[in-house]
């Protein structure tokens, strides 16, 4: 048994739903799969150490035109000697001697072998349902510190847009759905005593609402463009989601997949709760897409 010697090249940040690849290596999974890796693949996988966007559902086609499911995609990573799935990975990214992998994982008894010339097909619809609501979740966390600017009485680290970034400080996690997201923000000790005033925050959640609502409209009827930039094709080469606001121009670290403008979006509705997680108080943020 061999093991891939780089990184799996990936080619979903430009948009890619279908590529043909070569199989590298073929093992065992839980729950009855087993783990498939190709030297390239446009298959997005879900990524552990941060896992907000949920892998695109698709299938393997075969040489002989058998087509197989994909159940599940996940970063992988081998050291040479052993390959390990997901939040199995036992160390962190470009870490010396190891690469980092899609795993398509596929039922058990799948008639797929290391050396098969494969088609692998991302499925276009599943994949603009999240694209869509992954863009909605980065307009929406820049829309919603420029509605919190007044809140901080200390400086703060600033966003790409300049504000102070209560997205980036205060995320506990990040959840990409069809056509939305969830995300959730912690205002814990740490977070007041950087200078952030959570007073009242709870009788203001329908202004805020409104407010980052109308910022993101604005954007929307801008037409933003909205790209991926990128240090390289290699899965773990650091990746851009760029928009061109009215405002500047916004670039924020991110492996995910995106649509190619705001305007895609078609309208997008923000809706604010304030709910509680054993005595922290949680800012949960809903994004959904009308298009
Ligand atoms: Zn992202």
């Amino acid at each position: 048994m061999t093991f891939p010697a780089h990184d799996t090249r990936v080619t979903y940040p430009s948009g890619a739903l279908v590529e043909r690849a070569t199989v590298l290596h073929v093992a065992p999974a839980a729950a009855g799969r087993v783990a498939v890796v190709t030297d390239v693949t446009s298959f997005h996988p879900v990524d552990a150490s941060w896992p907000d966007q949920p892998a695109d559902s698709g299938t393997i086609t075969l040489a002989d035109g058998a087509s197989l499911p994909v159940r599940d995609a996940v970063v992988a990573a081998s050291d040479g000697e052993a390959l390990h799935l997901g939040a199995d990975v036992p160390v962190r990214k470009g870490t010396e001697g190891w690469v980092y992998l899609v795993a398509h994982l596929v039922d058990e008894g799948s008639a797929i072998a290391e050396g098969d010339e494969v088609e692998i097909t991302a499925d276009a619809a599943a994949r603009r349902a999240l694209s869509s609501g992954h863009t909605a979740c980065h307009a929406a966390s820049l829309a919603l510190n420029l509605a919190l600017e007044g809140r901080w009485s200390k400086p703060a680290r600033t966003d790409t847009l300049g504000r102070p970034d209560f997205d980036g400080i205060a995320i506990a996690s990040s959840l990409i759905e069809p056509n939305g997201s969830l995300d959730r923000y912690r205002l814990n000790k740490s977070l007041r005593r950087a200078g952030f005033d959570v007073a009242g925050l709870g009788d203001e959640l329908d202004a805020l609402a409104q407010t980052v609502s109308a910022t993101v409209g604005q954007w929307v009827a801008a037409g933003s463009p909205v790209r991926i930039d990128r240090d390289g094709d290699a899965l773990t080469d650091r990746r851009y989601w760029v928009a061109e606001l009215p405002g500047g121009t916004a670039s924020i670290a991110c492996g995910g997949t995106h649509v190619g403008s705001l305007a895609e979006l078609g309208s997008v509705a923000v809706a604010f709760e304030l709910v509680d997680d054993g005595g922290t108080p949680v800012l949960e943020m809903r994004t959904r897409t009308g298009a």
